[in-house]
């Protein structure tokens, strides 16, 4: 008896054929898919401890966001009308206070919030580089959704050294790789060339010749200072420093690249490193305005591109399939029309994305032997109807927010718009707690109409900090988005 029948679904398997089935059936065991075929009369009428009818939905694999921060979730709604200095000076005052200030459950209610939001997303599986990874990988286990996380390394923003911070590393790995079912997973993430001294990187390499199996997840290229910082570690430019310690090859993922040349994303491509792409985030805040993520450059080298939200309480927004809206238009802005295809969107959404993460032998696409992460999408509506084109569909027409049914594993996070894996209610309200918390320690004030930030920025209270004197300095591209 199979545990799961999903039949009469439109499949879009985005399997090796890029099979798309009219009246699809999934069949699952054990939280593994056995067969994805077309429906059968007896399909209807399948002995299985569950049998969902989805006629009149699409189902694709998990959405899968690859580069995210968590720790801030639940500043969404204060960052979004401001611009992009203002945005910075007030992370930065924020980052700096609110481990001492508002303590673990802000960042609980942060994570478990992000959780929800991504699970009602249909993004099933996510890749995350944050300061409270032990509280990112309970959460996530807990939701049952599956993520990779990594302790964001940073000794030129952290107070603490290299050796406290690896450590702290090691042990997060120790515990947490491989944990909930494999649903949750390590990563070993340095923040960038921007936020890491060479002792970091070297005790870096370290850490990835002990656990060569897990994922290097890094910010790369994302200020138009990278090679100065690099040149402060001894090498030419960054790609050359991660080279030169043995950290460039395929299990390496780079984000942003925003200031990376055609003969840097060759050099990348030739390494077999993946590249993290978040078209929002610097489009938004309008940061790297000189140059633009080099597309045309990676593809033609032949480097696998997936894409990341990166902080969408930044700019209000948990929808990576409008992420993927996002970075079409403008690279068809920058390059001209017919940068990426439809279709082309969908895999990077997921099959290049669990290429990425070294995951693709289980998940990114609907086919025997993979794991059963499955989202419906409904379609039978009538902002919907009549389509033919499933990729302009997918990745044009309907959002994240049209998902009706998100499976991980073969189990039913959410069913028909009924979160079944959280308990939303204890989510949201500790959501709100934590957020009056937040408001009430540091002057923000919010309405149904908007934001306004503190009269008296904390910012001047912390200016003798190092990162505050580098903005001084370099101006606020000298800092990347992800400060601690
Ligand atoms: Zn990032």
């Amino acid at each position: 008896m199979s545990e799961l029948v999903i039949h009469d679904a439109t499949v879009v398997t985005v399997d090796e054929e890029n099979r798309i089935l009219r009246e699809g059936t999934i069949r699952v065991e054990d939280g593994e898919i056995t067969a994805v075929e077309p429906t059968e009369e007896a399909d209807r009428r399948a002995d299985a401890d569950r049998v969902i009818d989805a006629d009149g939905q699409i189902a694709i694999p998990g959405l899968i966001d690859a580069h995210r921060h968590t720790d801030f979730a639940l500043v969404g709604g204060l960052f979004s009308d401001l611009d992009g200095d203002h945005l910075l000076r007030e992370a930065i005052s924020l980052y700096h206070n609110a481990e001492k200030e508002l303590g673990d459950s802000f960042f609980e209610a942060g994570w478990e919030l992000a959780c929800l939001r991504q699970l009602t997303n249909g993004i099933t599986t996510v890749n995350a580089m944050d300061f409270t990874p032990e509280i990112g990988a309970e959460a996530v286990g807990e939701s049952g959704l599956r993520g990779v996380i990594g302790p964001e390394l940073a000794d030129l923003l952290k107070p603490e050294s290299p050796a406290e911070q690896l450590a702290e590393a090691r042990s997060f790995i120790e515990e947490y790789h491989d944990t909930y079912d494999g649903r949750v997973t390590a990563s070993i993430a340095p923040g960038g060339e921007v936020g890491c001294s060479r002792k970091l990187w070297e005790g870096v390499a370290d850490l990835r010749r002990y656990y060569p199996d897990l994922r290097l997840h890094t910010h790369l290229y994302d200020t138009p200072e990278a090679d100065t910082m690099a040149a402060a570690s001894g090498a030419d430019d960054p790609i050359a420093l991660l080279d030169e310690l043995d950290l460039l090859d395929e299990r390496t993922l780079l984000t942003h690249l925003l200031h990376a040349d055609e003969d840097d994303a060759r050099r990348i491509a030739e390494s077999g490193a993946h590249v993290l792409h978040c078209a929002t985030v610097y489009s938004y805040f309008r940061a790297g305005a000189q140059t633009w993520f080099p597309l045309p450059a990676l593809r033609e080298a032949g480097a696998n591109v997936a894409l990341g939200l990166d902080d969408p309480f930044w700019f209000d927004c948990w929808d990576i399939i409008q992420e993927a809206k996002h970075a079409r238009l403008l690279a068809n802005f920058e390059y001209g029309a017919h940068q990426l295809s439809s279709y082309k969107l969908v895999k990077m959404l997921t099959i290049d994305a669990a290429r990425a993460l070294g995951m693709d032998d289980e998940i990114g696409s609907l086919e025997a032997g993979k794991r059963a992460d499955v989202v419906l999408f409904d379609v039978d509506a009538r902002r919907h109807e009549p389509f033919s084109n499933l990729p302009s569909l997918l990745t044009n027409t309907i959002t994240g927010g049209d998902a009706n049914t998100v499976i991980v594993d073969g189990e039913l996070l959410m069913h028909d718009g009924v979160v079944k894996s959280m308990p939303v209610e204890e989510t949201v309200a500790a959501a709100e707690r934590e957020r009056s918390r937040l408001q009430e320690k540091t002057g923000w004030k919010t309405s149904l109409a908007g934001s306004s930030p503190p009269e008296k920025s904390i910012v001047r209270r912390i200016s003798a900090r190092p990162i505050i004197r580098a903005i001084e300095q370099y101006g606020h591209g000298f800092v990347s988005e992800h400060l601690p």
